[in-house]
């Protein structure tokens, strides 16, 4: 297993929309294994393929992690699921969570998201699957599918907090 690089933004290549995954040969078996390998080490709760550049639908979620107030969260039980092409199929209900991503580090803004998500994927197989997800699981795959489409949690945002936000976020880049 690999640790990958992950991107940060303002890298265009996060903006990218990715792939369905055709091949569910070995290759695919060892990006699910060092992307959750990326992911505990991080520590993340998920990972999207083209956060490590590569442009493939396919996401790792862990979010099951210690309850403590730690920060970052302490990964006690593992609980790794792996969604390949997955699509929300039917999305209820609103809540609001504060969200973070690997890929804009120390930044955490309130978004809001659907309270309950159907989601379809493919296992690491191939096999078809469907997932009733609510609260912070539904949270997580909503945030984990957007990287999918090239959207990061700031782009939901009010459009004043997002352009502050990608300004201040670009010029510490530059630094
Ligand atoms: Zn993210």
């Amino acid at each position: 297993m690999a640790i990958l690089e992950i991107l940060t933004y303002p890298d265009p290549r996060l903006a990218k929309t990715s792939e369905p995954v055709t091949d569910f040969g070995p290759e695919l078996k060892k990006l699910c294994d060092d992307m959750l390998e990326t992911m505990y080490a991080a520590p993340g709760v998920g990972l999207a393929a083209p956060q490590v550049n590569v442009h493939k639908q396919l996401v790792v979620i862990d979010i099951d992690y210690d309850s403590s107030d730690d920060d970052p969260p302490v990964l006690s039980n593992k609980n790794p699921r792996i969604f390949v092409n997955p699509r929300i199929t039917e999305k209820v209900g609103e809540q609001i969570c504060k969200e973070g991503c690997l890929s804009i580090p120390g930044e955490y803004e309130e978004v809001v998201r659907a309270e309950f998500v159907t989601v379809e994927y493919q296992d690491e197989n191939g096999k078809p699957h469907k997932l009733e997800a609510e609260g912070y699981l539904a949270v997580a795959i909503q945030h984990e599918l957007d990287h999918l489409d090239g959207r990061l949690f700031i782009d939901r945002l009010s459009l004043v907090k997002s352009k502050s936000i990608k300004k201040r976020l670009k010029r510490e880049a530059e630094k």
